[in-house]
């Protein structure tokens, strides 16, 4: 009898940026306690797992050749943890996963994370497991710190290593320009340089994060706007100075307000309406000073599966 081999399932993950990003220091684990607000992005992976006699991962699109398609892929680590989860460690699982990748590499974004969680979605759904996304979240954290906040999205309070996750009521639909520099930045260099600035002198820090949620809460584009903070902009804007002038250029082009998202160096834009967004974008890919512009809205909701049932 011919086995039923079943269909592929396929499923669209979002981006992160950080609103606001505290670092602790340097704790004596060679950690750094973080306070963030997370919030999605509508700039999107999309990961599609598929049963296979021939396991591995393939990747297409932003950043393609950068992303390794080995056991260290973050995606690969996923099938791993969730087939050690199942019970399904006999040799290599038998899948295989592509990666469309719309969200830039090591660009401070979370795509590696995003991938993982949507893998985690993806198999809970080809191999019918009766798991929820609070299961999948255990999995996810051991994974690496942004992955669970990829499975749930929206907006969300991270603490610990942004692992342990609130969510923060969220009243609009904010619209962001986000500008990608020509090269990634590795996050533990960022975090290094950070802890280097802060042994030769005091640079300044986020204050607390509540105003931030208070602007949420109110909806007003142009309140967060005042508020968007980053403990590691100084840092990746001394490993990459140009930076500064990519930061300028998006706020001269008419933004309410620009940020390094995560440990950078991608930049995003707060903007009044979808309709500035539009407008600084343009302007910002005439200004010749990153890679490639693209418009997003957020908050939108974590890895879901693309035409299908969802899971609990
Ligand atoms: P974060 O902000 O979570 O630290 P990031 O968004 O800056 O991460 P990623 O795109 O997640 O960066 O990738 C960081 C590194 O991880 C890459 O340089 C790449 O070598 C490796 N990597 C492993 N798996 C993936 C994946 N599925 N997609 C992208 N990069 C991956």
């Amino acid at each position: 009898m011919l086995a039923v081999v079943p269909p592929p399932v396929t499923v669209r993950v979002p981006s992160k940026i950080n609103l606001h990003l505290s670092v602790g220091d340097l704790r004596k684990d060679g950690f750094h306690e973080l306070i963030t607000v997370f919030h999605a992005l509508s700039l999107t992976d999309e990961v599609t797992v598929a049963a296979a006699e021939d396991p591995g991962i393939e990747v297409y699109g932003e950043g393609e050749g950068s992303v390794p398609t080995g056991a260290n892929n973050l995606a690969w680590r996923a099938v791993q943890a969730l087939a050690g989860y199942v019970g399904k460690d006999g040799g290599e699982p038998k899948v295989r996963v592509v990666l469309r990748k719309g969200i830039p590499v090591a660009g401070g974004m979370a795509g590696g994370s995003a991938d993982a969680a949507a893998t985690l979605v993806g198999l809970a759904s080809l191999w019918k497991l009766d798991i929820g996304r609070d299961d999948l979240a255990e999995i996810a954290a051991k994974l690496g710190s942004d992955v669970p906040f990829a499975l749930y999205g929206g907006t969300a309070l991270g603490t610990g290593r942004g692992e342990r996750l609130v969510p923060v009521l969220s009243r609009h639909t904010f619209h962001w320009v986000l500008a990608f520099d020509q090269r990634g930045l590795s996050t533990p260099r960022v975090f290094g340089e950070l802890d280097r600035l802060r042994a030769d002198g005091d640079p300044p820090r986020v204050g607390s994060h509540a105003p931030v949620v208070e602007a949420l809460a109110s909806g007003d584009p142009r309140q967060l706007a005042l508020l968007l903070g980053n403990d590691l902009q100084a840092a990746a804007v001394s490993l990459r100075p140009g930076l500064r002038r990519t930061l300028r250029a998006g706020v001269n082009a008419g933004a309410l307000a620009g940020t390094i998202s995560g440990s950078g160096p991608t930049c995003a834009f707060l903007c009044a309406d979808a309709q500035s967004a539009l407008e600084v974008a343009a302007e910002l890919a005439g200004a010749g000073v990153c890679r490639t512009v693209r418009v997003a809205h957020g908050p939108v909701p974590g890895a879901r599966l693309v035409g299908g049932d969802d899971l609990p």
